[in-house]
């Protein structure tokens, strides 16, 4: 069995790996696709001490660091089960099990899409869905955000501080953000909020060049020119087949205390799957940190 093994293999998984095996402790990862959310991003220019780097550059360096320390990599393999009996026992899809001592859980999270025309085609051409990562290239532009809820308007406040124009697109008659980032958004002199509107499609030729949406209340179609969307309609846990085992937030979040440890002794989760306040590379790979400690620690105690 593994001292410690880890499910997920994006910033979080990694960073865990490395910190485990580096206290000797007998480590695997098992990923359904090995650097996660990194190897859809293209300029990241906020992983500390690196001024520019691109995903699959980051996902090739990680990679290089993880095979330092004889981490066992299963890749391409999906864990669809965990249970505790002795040893924790995580179950893949294709079959086989898994036994560990401890268990750090780092499977990530994903952007809700809107699923229009165009999203997919400009995805990192105008189509962003992080404005920590991506609001800096906007600087002077004419964006959207697609989504009035709390994210939706904070990301608005946000890019509105950075943008030339900011214009909010909300589905429902109103937005459903906290009273005071309503307000504190109707305050800005360079924000435009439509509600009750439907996104139909992004436009653009090689990128965004504008957006297309609908009045549902008169049923018109209207078109803004602008070079940049942001998508704000949710981040997605991949935790459906394991918040029936751990505790987790009504979003789908595990829940997890300072050490990193769930509700269950010996399993511990790390960075977007967790309810964390924030999703960043560097947040993630510190929270890979904690949990890989977190499980040495218990291993000390416990065998
Ligand atoms: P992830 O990167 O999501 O990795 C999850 C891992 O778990 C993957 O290996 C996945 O295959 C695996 N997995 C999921 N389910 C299972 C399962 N059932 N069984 C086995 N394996 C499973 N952050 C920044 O700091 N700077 C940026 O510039 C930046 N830009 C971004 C751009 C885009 C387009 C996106 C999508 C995100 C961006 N982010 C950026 C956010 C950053 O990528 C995430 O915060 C970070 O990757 C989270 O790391 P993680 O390891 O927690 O999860």
């Amino acid at each position: 069995p593994f001292d410690v093994l880890i499910v997920g293999g994006g910033p979080a998984g990694a960073s865990a790996a490395i910190y485990a095996a580096r206290k000797g402790l007998r480590t695997g990862i098992v990923a359904e696709r090995f650097g996660g959310q990194v190897m859809d991003t293209l300029g990241i220019e906020n992983f500390i001490s690196v001024k520019y780097t691109e995903g699959p550059k980051l996902v090739a360096s990680l990679e290089e660091h993880v095979k330092e320390y004889g981490i066992d990599v299963m890749n391409s393999q999906r864990a669809k089960r965990m249970e505790k009996k002795d040893l924790i026992e995580v179950q893949l899809e294709n079959g086989a099990v898994l036994k560990s001592k401890t268990v750090i859980l780092s499977t990530g999270a994903r952007w809700r899409n809107i699923g229009v025309p165009g999203e997919a085609e400009f995805k990192n051409k105008g189509v962003a869905y992080c404005p920590h990562c991506d609001g800096p290239l906007f600087e002077g532009k004419h964006v959207a955000v697609i989504g009035g809820g709390n994210s939706g308007v904070e990301a608005a406040i946000d890019l509105a501080g950075i943008a030339k124009h900011v214009t909010v697109l909300e589905f429902m008659p109103e937005l459903k953000a906290d009273a005071v980032l309503q307000e504190r958004l109707y305050s800005l002199p360079n924000v435009t909020v439509l509600k009750n509107v439907q996104t139909k499609e992004i436009t653009g030729t090689d990128k965004v060049d504008g957006i297309s949406y609908m009045d549902r209340g008169t049923g018109e179609e209207h078109h803004i020119e602008l070079q940049g969307v942001f998508v704000q309609i949710g981040l997605v846990p991949n935790t459906d087949w394991i918040c029936e085992t751990v505790e987790c937030t009504r979003f789908g979040e595990i829940i997890v205390d300072k050490h990193g440890a769930t509700n269950i002794p010996g399993v511990f989760a790390a960075g977007d799957c967790t309810d964390s306040a924030y999703k960043q590379i560097i947040i993630s790979m510190g929270s890979g940190a904690t949990a890989a400690l977190g499980a040495f620690d218990y291993l000390i105690r416990n065998g």
